[in-house]
């Protein structure tokens, strides 16, 4: 079992490596991003608190997320290991990970620090859309499905983009990761479990990289 962190800029591709890594270990992804939308989808009072930030880019409030986190981390799928995507996404929030792992006796295994360009990414996340029903990912440009309207991976017709996509929030969005989550690079580096991976290339030759990274940890 291992606990990692996929480190990056909004764009870097966390969700989809996030998704190839389970299938391939039998991990659980926690994305704090999802688990957010879902409160504010079943407004909840996290919710309530967190949605109007989350429109304008803006990091949502240390407490609620490590909250959440706590809760997710309390069922018992987490025991095989987890992939945390989005999170944390500040030195407060890395340093109450330390204490929730160190509480449920369980160590942090590793960090991946998917290494993009700025420049690119704003065209990456604003193009980019899923199936409703899988949650397979594609792009305006980069990875249409072969069929158009119909999802590759489970046949859905059903598409969505989420609202925070928009170019103007990604740039709010970018601003707040170099602002507050690039810190973070090296609060992983001191403690020897970063390792970066260059995230602009073929999206599968990165899902292997990352896979032979977890199957060291994992062995
Ligand atoms: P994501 O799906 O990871 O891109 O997250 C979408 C939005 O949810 C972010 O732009 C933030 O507003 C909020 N969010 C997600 N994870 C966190 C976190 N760890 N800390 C603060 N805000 C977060």
């Amino acid at each position: 079992m291992a606990n990692l962190i996929l480190l990056g800029p909004p764009g870097a591709g966390k969700g989809t490596q996030s998704r190839v890594l389970t299938e391939k270990f039998g991990l659980v992804q926690l994305s704090t991003g999802d688990l957010l939308r879902d409160a504010v989808e079943k407004g909840t009072d996290a919710g309530k608190a967190a949605q109007d930030v989350m429109q304008a880019g803006g990091l949502v409030s240390d407490d609620i997320v490590i909250a959440i986190v706590s809760d997710r981390l309390d069922r018992p799928d987490t025991a095989n290991g987890v992939i945390f995507d989005g999170f944390p996404r500040t030195v407060a929030q890395a340093q109450a990970l330390d204490t929730l792992l160190t509480e449920k006796a369980q160590t942090l295994d590793l960090v991946i620090s998917l290494d993009v360009q700025d420049e690119a990414m704003i065209d990456r996340v604003s193009g980019r859309y899923t199936c409703a029903a899988c949650g397979e990912g594609y792009h305006d440009t980069h990875k249409k499905p072969a069929n158009p309207d119909t999802c590759d991976a489970c046949g859905g017709h059903d598409f969505k983009r989420r609202a925070d996509d928009k170019a103007e929030t990604v740039a709010q969005r970018l601003a707040a990761y170099h602002a507050e989550t690039a810190p973070l690079i090296a609060y992983y580096e001191r403690k020897g479990l970063l390792k970066h991976i260059d995230a602009m290339g073929d999206i599968k030759a990165i899902s292997n990289e990352l896979a032979t990274a977890v199957a060291q940890e994992d062995a």
